[in-house]
């Protein structure tokens, strides 16, 4: 698999129409008098932004530069994302874009694939072009949050929503009033009833406030339609503890419970998901709930890259010291937030929430700012401010100072806290208008039907297209349906003809199968249609159907013999399978120093078989 390395990012503002000569870096390099030191954040949650955006008053641009990487190119509002259900904020306000929040960090918005801690080094996914980034850092955080996690738990991945991101809001509205739609034309009542059963996974704040929001949502656009105005809906909390709502007093808990069983939501407690199928979810104690919807918001697991990572770890997490530092790498990488096991000065344990993310991430940039250029340094001691939950539309629980506050005043609590902690007038005067719409008229009740394109599909090729090229990442495998491409490679500054391919063949199977770069560029003769199978689709099949993979294992095998007639794409790849290997011919060109990179940039080491 071939890389492209470069330090992180010199400039503080990105200039987006600087000539890039086709190397991803280079629009993030500008050439400096000075050497800031390279400020490398993984992730643009709470704890991420927060951390950018104290840095860019902390710091100068001569002093440091600062990446944030991210998978998206906004930051969630987390708090008020379950109101996206109900349609009381619309879907793009509970949003903000990063590069808005955080206007001197440059934004990468990719996928981090690996950290090297030893290394300094940070590997993020292929974008358009099929080559990883390798991003060089002097200081790095990791602020990757968490993600709901379903492995062990049989069915779960297929069937159950999890509810932390944007796109899972919008998706389980878009769920919600499909089978409300489904529910009103179905004539068998049971299946009715499965329809209109909701089930939630989990009893924390998360859970609840998807509940409260979700069964807000069906009660007023139930009467919309015709067939369902008098029919029942079922909601179902499962909660693995004794009461809901474990992060807060236990009054205000049980409050909570009577809100929402008045409410007609059912609390199952002391049991908890263990399995699903696209009929039922069912519970540790064997019970079983008829449901075409279910949506959980536990366990909670780390991200794959970090729980890759051979670092020392607490209950998973990332364990830092009351400075934030990674144990081992102290005044070098720093991990906070929802990734991160952190005690304050006093011992206390701190809970994944977003009003300690931001604190943290004030800490971490307080002392990341001391280790570029000296000075005091922070440590972290807030003990939190309260606890703050939202039960749907004039109810909420609210524990601050001490104080505990239910009902409607903790409801107008919650919006004016959460309201101010927004950053920016413009979502703030967003937020307030959606909610003066909302109390005025009846939630939205289109559904946005994005057709997600599935991981198959046909592509059409003109003369002279690059279907891909040498040193690309091997991502696909190509079917040819009609047309011909040719198979050439390069070595030496030369390029040779290899082979002529025609319909029903296919290639590109040898990069997928040795998990490296391709050796060969292939360009469309004649127009040409294409079947494109990605990656984990050919990986899937190949698991399930073995005589699937057999057929491209059998045909590598072929392509490998030097000389044989279709010795065309990635021969070499295949090569070292069949004991003879050859090297992957990497072009000079791709490795070498960006355009006008500082010093500190250095030639990437292309990954090697
Ligand atoms: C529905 C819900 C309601 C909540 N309500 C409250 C509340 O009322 N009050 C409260 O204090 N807290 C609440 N929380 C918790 C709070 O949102 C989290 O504690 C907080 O977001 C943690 O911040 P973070 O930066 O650690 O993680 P996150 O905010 O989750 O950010 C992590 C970021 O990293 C990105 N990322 C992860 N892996 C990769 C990767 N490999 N490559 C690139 N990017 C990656 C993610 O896309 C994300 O943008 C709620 C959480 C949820 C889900």
């Amino acid at each position: 698999m071939e890389t492209e390395l470069c330090s992180a990012v010199t400039p503080q503002e990105p200039a987006p129409d600087t000539p890039g000569g086709g190397n991803p870096c280079a629009d993030f390099n500008q050439t400096m008098s000075t050497d800031p030191k390279q400020v490398v954040i993984l992730g643009g949650g709470f704890a991420g932004v927060y951390t950018a955006r104290c840095l860019e008053k902390l710091l100068r641009s001569e002093e440091a530069s600062i990446t944030l990487i991210n998978r998206e190119n906004y930051w969630v509002y987390q708090p008020m994302l379950p109101e996206v259900i109900s349609g009381s904020i619309g879907l793009t306000n509970v949003v903000s874009p990063i590069r808005r929040l955080c206007p001197r960090t440059n934004l990468i918005m990719r996928e981090v694939d690996d950290i090297d801690l030893q290394k300094q080094i940070v590997t993020i996914s292929p974008g358009f072009r099929p080559r990883q980034l390798q991003l060089k850092y002097d200081h790095l955080v990791i602020a990757l949050g968490n993600i709901t996690d379903f492995h062990g738990m049989p069915g779960m991945i297929e069937n159950a929503m999890p509810f932390r991101t944007l796109a899972d809001a919008m998706v389980l509205r878009n769920h919600l009033i499909h089978v409300l739609e489904e529910a009103d034309v179905e004539e068998n009542p049971e299946l009715r009833r499965q329809l209109l059963t909701f089930v939630v996974g989990g009893g924390g704040f998360s859970g609840v406030e998807v509940m409260a929001e979700l069964n807000d949502f069906v009660r007023s656009v139930k009467r919309n339609y015709l067939r369902l105005r008098n029919e029942p809906h079922s909601c179902v909390v499962v909660q693995a503890g004794d009461r809901i709502l474990p992060e807060m007093s236990e009054t205000l808990a049980l409050f909570a419970q009577r809100i929402l069983r008045k409410r007609g939501v059912e609390i199952i407690l002391n049991d908890r998901l263990r399995a699903a199928t696209s009929e039922r979810a069912i519970l540790q104690s064997g019970t079983e709930i008829p449901c075409k919807t279910l949506i959980s918001t536990v366990p909670s697991a780390l991200p794959p890259v970090i729980q890759k990572l051979d670092c020392h770890k607490e209950h998973g997490k990332l364990l830092v010291n009351t400075g934030l530092e990674l144990k081992d790498y102290e005044g070098n990488v720093w991990a906070l937030g929802d990734c991160a096991s952190i005690k304050t000065v006093a011992g206390t344990r701190v809970p994944p929430t977003a009003q300690h993310a931001i604190r943290e991430a004030t800490t971490a940039a307080i002392n990341i700012a001391a280790a570029v250029r000296g000075g005091k340094r922070a440590e972290f001691g807030f003990e939190g401010l309260g606890t703050l939950g939202s039960l749907g539309h004039g109810a909420a629980v609210a524990q601050i100072f001490g104080v505990k506050i239910s009902g409607l005043l903790a409801w107008c609590l919650w919006r004016c806290i959460y309201l101010m902690k927004m950053p920016g007038l413009n979502r703030k005067v967003r937020i307030v208008t959606d909610w003066l719409l909302h109390l005025l008229f009846p939630p939205e009740l289109a559904q946005t039907k994005i057709a997600f394109e599935s991981g198959i599909r046909n592509q059409h090729f003109e003369p002279g297209d690059f279907i891909f090229q040498q040193g690309d990442l091997g991502d696909s495998v190509y079917v040819i349906e009609e047309g011909e491409c040719e198979v050439f490679r390069e070595q030496k500054g030369e390029q040779e003809l290899l082979a002529t391919l025609g319909p029903g063949e296919y290639f590109g199977e040898m990069a997928l199968l040795s998990d490296r770069s391709r050796n060969a560029t292939i360009r469309a003769r004649i127009a040409m249609d294409i079947l494109i199978i990605p990656k984990a689709d050919f990986n899937k099949l190949r698991q399930r159907l073995p005589v699937f993979g057999e057929v491209f294992t059998e045909l590598a095998t072929r392509r490998a013999v030097p000389g044989s007639p279709h010795s065309s794409a990635e021969p070499s790849t295949l090569g070292g399978c069949c004991g003879q290997p050859i090297p992957i011919p990497t072009p000079e060109s791709e490795l070498g120093p960006m355009p006008g990179s500082p010093p500190a940039v250095r030639a990437a080491t292309p990954a090697k078989q």
